[in-house]
């Protein structure tokens, strides 16, 4: 358990109704009973836990009086932290908020780091690497899927797998060091057996959750998309359509060089975030301004690119020399304007962008946007039966934990067939249970767990 106090506001900053101030720690409940008079007059340590108090926040220099307030008193171990946990609701004003924080600094307590509650509510054994992780998710959440995945992650799902996984290793690891102490040959050929067929079942068991790393990064960040094609073929109208028909998620985000205004939309939980929107809203020729050179930039950023074609228009050197750009890339061909009579067809751009999907829409007449959709979203799930139900997504920092220890499970096997020693086989087992307890936190080291919560916001 930590020693020292911390506090910090827990609510967005703004203006509202309703603001929160945190505190956590062993002197939690001196905090607030330093500030805090509560209207029935009863002391902060004749207050039931888990039940919300009326009463008010005094300065305690001057007994001023700062805000009227609701205040929670949660104790250990049955709070967020597993630490004694005062929590302070008061008006939503930045100054109120910043004026009863600063108290609670006064009182003994100190600023809380980013990220710094969850980080305790992991170290106390609350929550494991991966639920505490799941938290940012949560409140990052920009779809109801992105939401639905993080708080499968937040009940535990991903970590009862990998659990699931190390128990098995450990299982063999056990089995191979007993026999250690007493060799005999024929014992160990089945051993080595064993334990390859174990450690090739588990590598399976994980490739099946790596598979779900790119669905993961589409649901946590969203799907890159770009919009390409030339002057007035309809990439606004495109634009327009899909904010139009979902709810638009317009988002800052601060912290690159330059304020990219980013835009999201909602399209059946699959959340797309449309790349360069600025570029299409100005109807820009994004193709012609930038030059091919940047264009492939753009596709090699994107996770999906939609190219708008003019059927009504003869098709031009740069529609083919965008189409041949694509190459692999998830991208969808969409011949636009079809209500107006054709110059071309869909065999015209065949052999240029052979694997890509074509689609005919009409903009203007709103018609095979129904089957644009679809064919986006399938995209994303590539088919899977069930579009992110049950899904277990792993993140970037899980995905590469868990190619390392495929790679050590596929050692075993390679060694095994090759007839080393058994000591062998477990250094691999060993390697790949230790990656795995990096996972859920239960074998991580300090520098990862730092770097881990300093990517939370401060207040969680
Ligand atoms: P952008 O320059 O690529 O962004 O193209 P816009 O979305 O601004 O569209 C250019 C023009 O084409 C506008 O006048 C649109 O109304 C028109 N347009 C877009 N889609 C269609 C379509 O499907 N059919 C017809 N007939 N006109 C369209």
């Amino acid at each position: 358990m930590a020693e020292d106090t911390i506090s910090a506001i827990v609510t967005a900053p703004g203006e509202a109704g309703v603001g929160i101030v945190r505190v956590s720690g062993p002197l939690a409940q001196n905090v607030g009973e330093a500030l805090f008079c509560s209207a029935s007059g009863r002391k902060l340590a004749e207050l039931p836990s888990h039940y919300a108090s009326y009463g008010k926040v005094v300065n305690p220099v001057d007994g001023a009086m700062v805000d009227e307030v609701l205040l929670l008193v949660m104790r250990a171990p049955h709070s967020y932290t597993r630490e004694d946990v005062v929590e302070i609701q008061c008006h939503g004003s930045h100054v109120s908020l910043r004026r009863i924080l600063a108290l609670t600094l006064s009182c003994g307590a100190r600023l809380a780091e980013p990220g710094e509650f969850t980080k305790r509510a992991f170290l106390n054994g609350r929550l494991d690497l991966t639920q505490a992780e799941a938290v940012m998710d949560v409140i990052r959440a920009k779809t109801e899927a992105s939401l639905r995945l993080a708080v499968r992650h937040l009940e535990g799902g991903l970590a009862a797998a990998i659990r699931a996984e190390r128990e098995r290793l450990l299982a063999l690891i056990a089995h191979i060091e007993a026999l250690l102490d007493y060799p005999e040959e024929e014992i160990e050929e089945v051993s080595a057996r064993q334990a390859a067929e174990g450690a090739a079942l588990s590598a399976v068991a994980l490739q099946r959750l790596l598979d779900t790393a790119d669905q993961g990064k589409v649901l946590r960040e969203g799907l890159a998309t770009v919009i390409l094609g030339k002057p007035n073929v309809g990439k606004s109208s495109l634009l327009n359509a899909l904010v139009r028909t979902q709810r638009a998620i317009v988002t800052d985000v601060p912290g690159t060089t330059r304020d990219v205004i980013e835009e999201y939309v909602n399209l059946r939980g699959v959340p797309l975030r449309i790349i360069d929107t600025a570029g299409i809203r100005e109807t820009e020729d994004i193709v012609e301004k930038l030059g091919v050179e940047r264009s492939r930039q753009m596709l090699e950023e994107a996770d999906l690119v939609l190219v708008l074609l003019d059927t009504s228009r003869p098709l031009s050197t740069e529609d083919k020399e965008v189409l041949t750009l694509l190459g692999a890339q998830k991208s969808l061909v969409l011949l636009n304007k079809s209500d107006l009579p054709p110059l071309w067809g869909e065999e015209e751009i065949r052999t240029l962008a052979p694997q890509q999907q074509v689609l005919r829409i009409s903009l203007a007449a709103a018609s095979g946007l129904k089957e644009l959709e679809e064919a986006i979203v399938q995209q994303v799930y590539c088919g899977a039966a069930s579009q992110g139900e049950g899904l277990l997504a792993v993140n970037v920092r899980q995905e590469a934990l868990l190619q390392q220890a495929v790679r050590h499970l596929q050692e075993v096997g390679v060694a095994a067939a090759a007839g080393m020693p058994l000591d062998c086989l477990s250094i691999d087992l060993r390697a790949a249970w230790t990656l795995l307890g990096e996972i859920t936190g239960d074998t991580v080291g300090e520098d990862m767990i730092t770097e881990i919560f300093s990517r939370f916001c401060i207040g969680k």
